[in-house]
């Protein structure tokens, strides 16, 4: 029988004791040994990493990874203001975002660095700030995403400057005096070395257009495998085809690019878990479903009703229980009146229920889902039914479990209602 990654049946007593559930518990081994994996991609001519934080923005978390030596990829002025929050140095921070709020000419003066994502952003952007070093994301005109919403390249995506837009792109930089000293690409999930080239390579084809650009970031998108039949990202396997073009480049060309890249669900995904409680079952009869209903749902994890994403999910049930136990097919479903609040999917089919073999659940057992550390805890529905937002938690590596985040109250869910 399969075991959870890192949490054991006494830190599933604690947390029952002393935190509650539904709680999201982070990893820090797990966090630091994907930091080092991150840190080790390979590259000729200077490296740096960034933690996509819209992942898990918890400041705990971002403070391991200011430790380790990465760097941000924020994805708004908030995220720049909680990274700063936390300990971070503007210099280390960069931003791309789908809403450029004027408020980042302070943090630009104050060493962050921006990527500007559409033809419109390099209007305003040079408007505030003429005369500045930019970065420019592209959209390299290819993607690689699991599904149509984690595709984040192509005609179909909205995200960077369109290919064929590089001319005006420049030409607008050069009215605004705008230094084009970066360019980014993010093309969505993907663990295919050969796509990765592809990409490095018509990225190199943007940096060779534009002579000053002395980094190229090749954004996040590297995928795990939360299950056994999904491919996980090998980052030497992909690093290495990615550094000999920048070998060649530099052959061609004689520049020397830094490489950057930022990943999110790479560093989060498998280092958290969430804790439930089975709380409730029904059963729709012989040609129906058995229905294991959770404390949490789309309110901690959206991701499967979202995409139809599959993730791990263990019944346990009291020490000593499980061998009275067998497996046998159920439906998880979360606590929200909404047909779509649903754990188990069709892979890729939101709106199909699968049902998965688990050990049989009864009333009180924990339902442990693993894989929720990127795009869980941070993109949740959350509040949807009035549920108030779970508690995280750190197992630090001592293996001692302290909150980093504590569970919303009652006060603070309504406390910017007026009555007038
Ligand atoms: C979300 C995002 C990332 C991280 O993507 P993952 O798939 O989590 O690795 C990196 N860069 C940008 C610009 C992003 O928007």
């Amino acid at each position: 029988m399969e075991k959870p990654r890192f949490l054991t049946s006494n830190d599933l007593e604690q947390i029952k004791i002393e935190f509650g559930t539904p709680s999201f518990v982070y990893d820090e081994k797990t966090l630091k040994e994907n930091a080092r994996s991150v840190l080790a991609f390979p590259h000729e001519f200077g490296f740096f990493a960034r933690y996509a934080m819209k992942a898990a923005p918890t400041a705990a978390i971002l403070r391991i990874f200011n430790m380790a030596g990465i760097g941000i990829d924020a994805s708004s002025v908030h995220e720049v203001d909680r990274a700063i929050r936390s300990g971070y140095g503007t210099e280390s921070i960069s931003l791309s975002s789908q809403e450029l709020s004027e408020e980042i000419k302070y943090f630009v003066h104050d060493g962050v660095k921006v990527n500007l994502c559409s033809l419109n952003q390099i209007h305003r952007f040079g408007t505030w700030l003429p005369n500045q070093r930019v970065g420019l994301r592209f959209n390299p005109g290819m993607g690689s995403g699991g599904t149509n919403r984690t595709n984040v390249g192509g005609p179909a995506s909205s995200f960077g400057i369109w290919k064929e837009d590089l001319e005006e792109a420049k030409r607008l930089c050069g009215e605004y005096g705008l230094k084009v000293e970066r360019i980014h690409t993010h093309i969505g999930s993907g663990s295919d070395p050969e796509v990765w080239k592809k990409v490095a390579s018509m990225s190199l084809d943007i940096v060779r257009r534009f002579p000053n650009v002395q980094s190229l970031n090749l954004g996040g998108g590297y995928k795990v495998a939360r299950m056994p039949d999904e491919n996980a990202t090998n980052l030497q396997e992909i690093g290495e085809p990615v550094k000999n073009l920048f070998i060649d480049f530099a052959k061609e060309t004689g520049r020397k690019l830094k490489l950057e890249i930022e990943p999110g669900t790479f560093l989060l995904a498998h280092a958290c878990s969430l804790v439930t409680h089975v709380q409730d079952i029904t059963s729709t009869g012989k040609d129906g479903y058995r229905f294991l209903k959770l404390n949490a749902g789309m309110t901690e994890i959206l991701r499967p009703s979202l995409y139809g994403a599959q993730h791990p999910i263990f019944i346990i049930p009291e020490a000593g229980q499980e061998k009275f136990r067998n497996q046998c097919p159920q439906v998880v479903v979360g606590h929200c009146c909404e047909s779509g609040d649903l754990l188990t999917p069709a892979s890729g089919d939101p709106e199909a229920l699968a049902p998965r073999n688990l050990l049989r659940g009864e009333v009180g057992d924990f339902c442990v889902i693993e894989g929720t550390g990127a795009y869980c805890s941070s993109m949740s529905a959350k509040n949807y039914n009035s549920f108030p937002e779970a508690a995280e938690i750190l197992k630090k590596e001592d293996g001692s479990l302290s909150f980093i985040r504590k569970r919303q109250t009652f006060d603070q869910l309504i406390e910017n209602e007026v009555v007038p």
